[in-house]
């Protein structure tokens, strides 16, 4: 008995033991090799001297080119310019002149002289890279998009592929090659403060977004980036989003597991999408700078995956390692630790010394000359990738579409695709033409509001001013309504616990009911005031009460309420929402967002935009929708119950639209499958309604039993049809049966014997996987 037992377990162990082992793997590169590239690669940098190898590595901020003794506007201060490239030989710069958007003149004239020098003394050009998360943050003029999340509610990948197009022609047109974009981190913890500037919480939903835009900004060929396309660069790499405390650029504790299921996931995609750089996450995990860890940067993406591009640390972060996280003695050993682990570039915006201390780890035998040799080649490839030794400069009349009336309706179309329509009783919404509305609330008249960070300047804090020619939610009713028939009252500002005079006075408040009290719906736009990073750190996830108090005052009147959330992340409204007929959370939807609430709620336009994310309903349960089962301690509220059992506001998925949509027919062409497998699944989509709209149809899956505790359910596809009343569409998605697989603890992927439940819309299907297999790679 003893004896029968013994061999399996035996065996067991030694094959999970054998299965743990690293496996030499080689894939083909993520990005095909180009002989004619690689031949230039190898030609400029055998002409190298070490000290022009290592001032390639060195990124510098435009800050400290700036020359003081001009007041009025930004001049280069051409000294700092000679001795940063003649006696540093630096090779990248990066962001915007005074922390504020530029004209294409002014890039012209600042690129065009960085250029020239560059040219002119190291023979080759600069690659100068910046932050145009959401279309032209810092090119004035330029086009800006929805933020992330709101094109992750829109579960259209399209959209995104488009805006990206727009963004990347944009930032050529001022000569600039990189753009630090699309954001991959997962907006998976409700307390972030770059919540926002993600697609969502899904890893799916980034992949595919993230794709899309990598396709949209770089072209089709990253070996050729033409004269409309840009680098993008994926950050921040990875697992950004959930910082234990919530805060910004603080620990967190993923394992492995869920490194390579979750939050590698989008990287994966989009690595072998063609991307050609990366930026890195500023934290650590488990102890481990993401800035110091050779697994990850070396490993998992330059070895496992075969892929040539730029890893570029994020600002001043090698810094970090020793000031910060005390896992380097001083500069030069955090230097060390990060070009040894990956880094290939470091953003070190105020301090080329970097170089000097690199050339010294050099001579001193603690960086090797191969390593120097291969970041530098990386930059290089990028650089000639990026067209930039033909053509180190763009002329601005080549872009005549810049700031177009065509990218504005762009800007709008992904706008009315992205603001969610959460609650409509009484079919509150449309609000018929002729009836009288008052709009109020600090978010009401604000193109801050409606921007969030990176607009125009990094915090978004000038998007009043310089894009004072959009409209304010305010302004867009008026427009929609006629301005007879809009009320306006402020209600309070923002952000405050209490009443004070920053937060304005209780007379707000009275002001609101008196007004409310003339009209037939009263419209209350709440939320956030612009933020990024660490500045926008919060201590309390409800919504202030002097914000609360405004829907409260509000409800004095006894007319139907509709709160519009203008917010980066879900703010906790528990206690007012029962006091609200409809609730649209509009997120952050850029300069075109208050036409596009106002067209949606006019009925002129419909609601298709479903959450991206988990809505909590207390602070002290925060989840995201693929919560494990252990999770599970109440009946979720939500009028989506996906048999989910935790207490949200709203699910994951969840949105409503003006009209209805029935799901049937959902079927497998494979009830039992091997793990090779492909399935495909399909399902029939009605519109049973009385108006046209769009229906993201999203398919789950539920792995019923699995040896690591499976997550309640997972999105495995998703795509978004649109129907006129009484059409019906069959939604096809191709499903590897390897995609509904998981990462064991030996991160390996594997999929086991047994059962899987299908979902889309009502509709549920079982599945039977027919064996348990492990495939030798991690999951690419
Ligand atoms: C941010 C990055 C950004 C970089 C350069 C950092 O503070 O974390 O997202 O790309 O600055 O501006």
């Amino acid at each position: 008995m003893k004896h029968r037992f013994f061999i399996p377990a035996l065996l067991g162990t030694l094959l999970v033991l054998a299965s743990c082992e690293p496996k030499e793997q080689k894939v083909a590169p993520s990005i095909p090799e180009d002989p004619e590239i690689e031949s230039q690669v190898k030609k400029i940098v055998s002409g190298l001297t070490l000290d022009e190898k290592i001032g390639q590595m060195c990124q510098i901020t435009i800050g400290m080119l700036e020359d003081w003794n001009s007041k009025e506007e930004f001049k280069l201060n051409m000294e700092t310019l000679d001795r940063l490239i003649d006696e540093y030989k630096v090779g990248s710069f990066l962001n915007t002149p005074r922390n504020v958007c530029q004209t294409l003149d002014k890039w012209q004239e600042i690129i065009g002289t960085i250029q020239q020098k560059s040219v002119a003394s190291l023979g080759i050009p600069t690659v100068y890279g910046v932050d145009q998360i959401h279309g032209g943050t810092y090119t004035r003029g330029a086009t800006l998009f929805p933020q992330g999340i709101n094109m992750g509610a829109s579960f259209n990948s399209d959209l995104v592929s488009k805006n990206a197009e727009i963004t990347a022609y944009e930032t050529k047109a001022a000569s600039i090659s990189w753009n630090f974009a699309p954001v991959l981190d997962l907006g998976r913890d409700a307390r972030w403060s770059r919540q926002w500037e993600n697609f969502g919480e899904d890893p799916l939903v980034n992949a595919v977004m993230g794709v899309a835009a990598v396709r949209g900004m770089q072209g089709e060929d990253p070996n050729h980036i033409d004269k409309n396309h840009v680098a993008a660069c994926l950050k921040h790499y990875m697992g950004y989003g959930v910082p234990a405390s919530g805060k910004d650029r603080t620990p967190s504790h993923i394992t492995d597991s869920e490194m390579r299921d979750k939050f590698f996931a989008p990287y994966l995609a989009t690595i072998k999408a063609g991307a050609l750089s990366i930026m890195v996450n500023s934290g650590n995990n488990n102890g481990v700078p993401f800035h110091a860890s050779y697994k990850y940067l070396t490993q998992w993406v330059k070895e496992e995956l075969n892929w040539d591009g730029v890893i570029v640390t994020d600002w001043a972060d090698i810094d970090n390692l020793f000031s910060r996280d005390h896992v380097a003695a001083d500069k030069k050993d955090a230097i060390r630790m990060a070009i040894n682990a990956g880094i290939d570039m470091s953003m070190d915006p105020y301090d080329p010394n970097f170089c000097t201390l690199l050339k010294e780890l050099v001579e001193e035998g603690k960086v090797s000359m191969s390593r120097i040799d291969d970041a530098v080649s990386r930059i290089i490839r990028m650089k000639i990738r990026l067209g930039l030794f033909d053509t180190p400069t763009w002329n601005k009349e080549d872009y005549p579409l810049y700031g177009s009336e065509q990218f504005a309706a762009q800007a709008l179309a992904a706008a009315e695709e992205g603001e969610v329509l959460l609650k409509n009783n009484n079919a509150v919404l449309p609000i018929a033409e002729g009836k009288k509305i008052l709009v109020c609330g600090p978010n009401a008249n604000t193109i801050r509001g409606l921007n969030g960070g990176w607009s125009y300047t990094w915090q978004g804090q000038q998007a009043d001013v310089i894009g004072e020619q959009y409209n304010t939610i305010l302004e867009a009713m008026q427009n929609e309504f006629g301005e007879a028939s809009i009320l306006y009252a402020e209600g309070s500002r923002y952000m405050g616990d209490q009443w004070d005079a920053e937060y304005g006075d209780e007379s707000m408040l009275a002001e609101v009911t008196a007004k409310a009290r003339q009209v037939d719906v009263v419209m209350v736009c709440l939320g956030e005031n612009s933020y990024c990073e660490t500045p926008g750190n919060l201590n309390e996830l409800d919504l202030p009460a002097c914000q609360q108090d405004i829907v409260r005052a509000a409800a004095k009147a006894g007319k139907p309420i509709v709160l519009v959330l203008n917010e980066g992340r879900p703010r906790i409204i528990r206690d007012i929402e029962p006091l609200c007929d409809a609730v649209i959370d509009i997120f952050l939807p850029g300069n075109y967002g208050g036409d596009a609430l106002a067209r949606l709620v006019s009925g002129k336009a419909n609601f298709s935009a479903k959450m991206p994310i988990s809505y909590p309903k207390y602070g002290q349960s925060l989840t995201t929708y693929d919560y494990k089962p252990c999770e599970q301690t109440d009946m979720m509220e939500g009028a989506y119950n996906y048999d989910a059992v935790v207490s949200q506001q709203w699910a994951f998925g969840y949105g409503l639209s003006y009209t209805d949509f029935a799901y049937n027919n959902l079927t497998v062409d494979k009830g039992t499958f091997n793990a090779n497998d492909v399935l495909t699944v399909s399902v029939d989509v009605t519109n049973t309604g009385k108006v046209a709209g769009k229906e993201p149809v999203l398919l789950f899956s539920t792995d019923l039993v699995a040896t690591c505790t499976p997550d309640n359910r997972r999105l495995r596809a998703f795509d978004k049809v649109e129907l006129q009343p009484g059409e019906t569409k069959t939604v096809t998605f191709t499903l590897p049966a390897s995609s509904l697989a998981f990462t064991d603890d030996c991160g390996r992927w594997i999929i086991e014997e047994g059962d899987f439940r299908l979902q889309a819309g009502n509709q549920t299907l079982m599945i039977k996987c027919s064996e348990t297999y492990r495939w030798n790679t991690p999951n690419i």
